[in-house]
């Protein structure tokens, strides 16, 4: 039974456009070296946890275009604040901006520019320090929580958060645990991926579903390709489902590019800004799944089923009343699905990888878009438009 959001209180409603961006500050790009502590290390070094690497606001405002580029319209700062490390979840002061960044009016000029195109910014930080009056926060959404650790437990019981009087969202560690059990790891198949999602969905209270922060690698995770071991297709795969799914969906600097490394400190390499070295594809690839959910209504705004159709394939569906999008994601080595298997009248294709018509290869994927038609696999799902 789905929990009943007893407050009436929801997300933000923007939170159903967002396309999130996370940015580890230090090392996403350095534009001022003044600002440099004397003991910074070369941008090409090996990422340590003590190591400073000299990335600023400025760097941030004259990289917004690859940003924007990318089809991201929201920051997520990991901690900007005035700490004695590079990852700076030991804030000292939640009045002062880390010097090492920018100073009050580096800040100020990066959140005019991130604005004047269309970006929002969220910081990493905690609001019982500082209060939402605080002027830093007159124009910043502020959320989430002091350390990564908190974060990090967060997930297991997200509806504790989500009572509208704490956070608009969690990081949905959930989701990402079962995307990449599915597409990565191969611990869960898909009758356990559309389990898992529908009951996850089910836990979060409606108005807040579309707040979550979906995210398939972190500044505590290993970066999302090395978790897939180098294989790219099926990384695009996890990052198909999460660009369909309901929440937000945020991509960590780099990811976009193919960057790899193991678990803190290794996630935290600094961006390279040498585009001989990016993966190209994986770019092209990520642009498209978010103009994907940038132009489609349902992928946005529409409710949530996950549906198994086999054990390596899984579909999901995102309805609003008129319009249902269902994207058919495939993990094995190639399969042909039937029409009947697809709830939808008069369907288009709107994006696909790896597929020709209802055949997907391997590690193929296709979006379609039509109206609502009943199939057996969803009988016995409630319809509704949050569900
Ligand atoms: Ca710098």
């Amino acid at each position: 039974m789905t929990k009943k959001d007893t407050t009436g209180a929801s997300a933000p409603d923007w939170l159903h456009e967002a396309i999130f961006y996370q940015i580890f500050p230090d090392r996403f790009a350095n534009g001022d070296p003044s600002l440099d502590p004397p003991d910074v290390v070369a941008w090409d070094s090996r990422p340590t946890r003590t190591n400073f690497f000299g990335g600023d606001f400025l760097g941030i405002e004259q990289h917004l275009d690859h940003i924007v580029g990318l089809g991201a319209n929201a920051l997520y700062l990991n901690p900007v604040f005035q700490a004695g490390t590079n990852h700076r979840y030991d804030t000292e002061d939640y009045f002062a901006i880390d010097q090492r960044l920018g100073d009050r009016k580096g800040f100020g000029r990066f959140l005019a520019a991130a604005h004047q195109q269309g970006v929002k910014v969220v910081l990493d930080a905690v609001l019982n320090h500082c209060g939402a009056g605080h002027p830093y926060f007159a124009d910043v959404t502020a959320r989430e929580t002091q350390s990564a650790y908190v974060v990090a437990e967060e997930w297991r019981e997200p509806e504790q958060w989500l009572q509208g009087d704490r956070c608009d969202g969690t990081m949905n560690y959930t989701m990402r645990a079962l995307l990449l059990g599915f597409t990565a790891d191969r611990q869960i198949d898909a009758y356990e991926l559309a389990q898992g999602m529908n009951q996850l969905r089910d836990r979060i209270p409606a108005g807040f579903r579309h707040g979550m922060l979906n995210l398939l690698g972190s500044h505590g995770t290993e970066r999302v390709l090395t978790r897939h071991r180098g294989h790219r297709g099926r990384c695009l795969l996890s990052h198909a489902l999460m660009f369909a799914s309901q929440g937000a969906p945020m991509v960590y600097y780099g990811d976009e590019i193919g960057l790899r490394g193991p678990n803190d400190p290794g996630c935290r390499a600094a961006m390279p800004w040498d585009e001989t070295v990016w993966n190209q594809r994986m770019l092209e690839s990520l642009r498209s799944l978010a103009k994907l959910r940038s132009t489609s209504v349902p992928l946005r705004r529409g409710s949530q089923d996950y549906v198994a159709l086999d054990p390596d394939t899984v579909m999901v569906v995102r309805d609003l009343p008129d319009e249902r999008v269902v994207m058919v994601a495939h993990r094995g080595d190639g399969v042909r699905l039937s029409p009947e298997s697809i709830p939808l009248e008069r369907a288009w294709t709107l994006l696909s990888s790896g597929a020709d018509g209802l055949r997907l290869g391997r590690g193929g994927f296709t979006v379609l878009t039509g109206r609502p038609a009943m199939v057996p696999a969803l009988v016995g799902s409630s319809p509704g438009t949050d569900r």
